[in-house]
């Protein structure tokens, strides 16, 4: 059938071994267990955390936040 799209499937690319449980991209230590409410994406430990509790940026899109929050 003409017109089907033949795109190459984005396949997950596992930058590292351990995926399951991300590690903090502040320290680089601890596990993951908050992100900002903003953009969500969870890549900050709770020790890192409470250091940007009050505002800081996002080390996955770069965007700045308020506030953080628990994610699981
Ligand atoms: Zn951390
Ligand atoms: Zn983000």
């Amino acid at each position: 059938m003409p017109g089907s799209t033949d795109e190459h499937r984005a396949t997950p690319s596992s930058t590292s071994a351990t995926d399951s449980a991300s590690t903090c991209r502040i320290c680089n230590k601890e596990p993951t267990s908050y992100a900002p409410t903003s953009c969500g994406h969870a890549t900050l430990c709770r020790a890192c955390a409470m250091k940007q509790a009050t505002g800081g940026k996002c080390r996955e899109c770069g965007e700045m936040f308020m506030e953080v929050r628990r994610v699981d």
